[in-house]
């Protein structure tokens, strides 16, 4: 069978040159990049290199880039190592309430340790007003962390905009760009950012391996200490492969960005084009303007089907997509993004998101868009929630219910 990856938001293959450069750190090149002999010193050169350029993919100093083991870490070492070095300077953060969990728990960690947070809301299509956040906005205000586009809807934010005001209030301004690297221009300078996360699973490097861009000069408590690596910022031996892996899908990136965006942007249009024509009753979750969504999200909700069993369904003609993030799934809460966007919720229930990739192919989307639509018919048929007071002579549910 034909499998179309379709969850690339979650993670992403690891791209044929990724893996190519990164095999000579596992077979000979193993040395530590701490050590002074021939060894280390191959080593570092290499991480150095990698250093260079996730730099000039961001638009940043070297110096300013720390390698770190994911995601997770950057987001955590950027709140809780601002919390910590300015607590002289105030106890109030400011974030939205559509956050990776990796931002949003370590804020509530915070509240229970005597900070204060303010959660922006979102309208109904996930979008943020800036009103609100100068509004939040108080002398004790130490940090405002807004991520670069939302990964389950795809929704862009004015992160630009944010920077001014975050400059203009003398306040450090963190962004977790995870999903935005590589998909779309990302600049901390242009954007006024003082820290910024990526992760390379994200962009076709491996698992376990990320990065954390800190504005020079900006004073933070490491998350992990004992060792002198990455200018006492982050202790622990380097994850070479995995940095060098980074290295190189950030230079892939940053040569074929614009590429990739008309390329898996003009997919996604015809995907979301397909469907809403062709299937009745969903809904958008996320920004109508495609301008402000990235170019490879889609997130509908599926009237009267739960999207876990669409998700199964679509599977069995193999298809993988998601519902909710991967790391809520499995649990029966929706998604807090479409609680947020105040989704109806068994439409947040059948919220099912699409996230194409480098891979993604024209006749990938031709299946889906030839699957789908009858899939959904399938499983509304028999749902008893399309059923009941539509088709209520000769129902089953409804005469099961009747006879009850
Ligand atoms: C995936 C993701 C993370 C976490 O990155 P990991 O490297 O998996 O820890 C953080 N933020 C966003 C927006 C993500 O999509």
């Amino acid at each position: 069978m034909n499998r179309i990856y379709l969850d690339n938001n979650a993670t992403t293959p690891v791209l044929p040159e990724v893996l190519e450069g990164w095999l000579p750190y596992y077979q000979g090149k193993i040395g530590n990049p701490s050590s002074v002999h021939w060894a280390g010193r191959e080593v570092a050169n290499a991480v150095e290199e990698a250093r260079d350029k996730v730099a000039k993919l961001i638009n940043c100093s070297p110096a300013e880039v720390v390698f770190i083991s994911c995601g997770s870490e950057g987001d955590n070492m950027a709140i809780k190592g601002t919390a910590d070095a300015l607590k002289e300077k105030g106890n109030h953060i400011i974030t939205t309430a559509v956050e990776h969990p990796a931002v949003l728990e370590v804020c509530q960690y915070l509240q229970k340790n005597g900070y204060d947070v303010t959660y922006l809301p979102v309208d109904k299509d996930g979008q943020l007003d800036l009103a609100d956040l100068e509004k939040a906005i108080t002398p004790q205000t130490i940090l405002i962390s807004v991520m670069w586009a939302n990964n389950e809807t795809g929704n862009i934010f004015p992160i630009a905009e944010i920077g001014k005001i975050a400059k203009k209030n003398k306040i450090r301004f963190h962004s977790d760009a995870v999903q935005s690297v590589g998909k779309i221009p990302v600049d901390v300078q242009e954007a006024n950012v003082d820290l910024l996360v990526i992760s390379g699973h994200k962009i076709g490097a491996p698992k376990g391996v990320g990065a954390i861009y800190i504005r020079r000069g900006t004073r933070m408590t490491p998350l992990l200490q004992g060792g002198h690596q990455e200018r006492n910022r982050r202790a622990g031996t380097h994850n070479v492969a995995g940095i060098v892996g980074l290295g190189k899908a950030c230079e892939i990136a940053a040569a074929e960005q614009k590429e990739y965006y008309r390329r898996v942007r003009s997919l996604r249009d015809k995907l979301e084009d397909g469907i809403i024509s062709q299937v009745p009753e969903i809904k958008l979750n996320g920004t109508p303007d495609r301008d402000q969504r990235l170019p490879n999200s889609l997130n509908l909700s599926f009237a009267y089907i739960e999207g876990e069993s669409l998700l199964l369904n679509l599977d069995m003609f193999g298809i993988a997509a998601s519902s909710g993030s991967a790391c809520t799934s499995g649990s029966l809460e929706p998604s807090h993004v479409m609680g947020a966007m105040c989704v109806e919720v068994t439409l947040a229930h059948s919220s099912t998101r699409f996230s194409l990739g480098r891979e993604t192919t024209e006749e990938d989307i031709d299946k889906v868009l030839e699957v789908l639509p009858a899939t959904v018919q399938r499983l509304r048929e028999m749902s008893p929630l399309y059923n009941c007071g539509r088709t209520a002579e000769g129902c089953q549910t409804c005469e099961t219910i009747r006879r009850i």
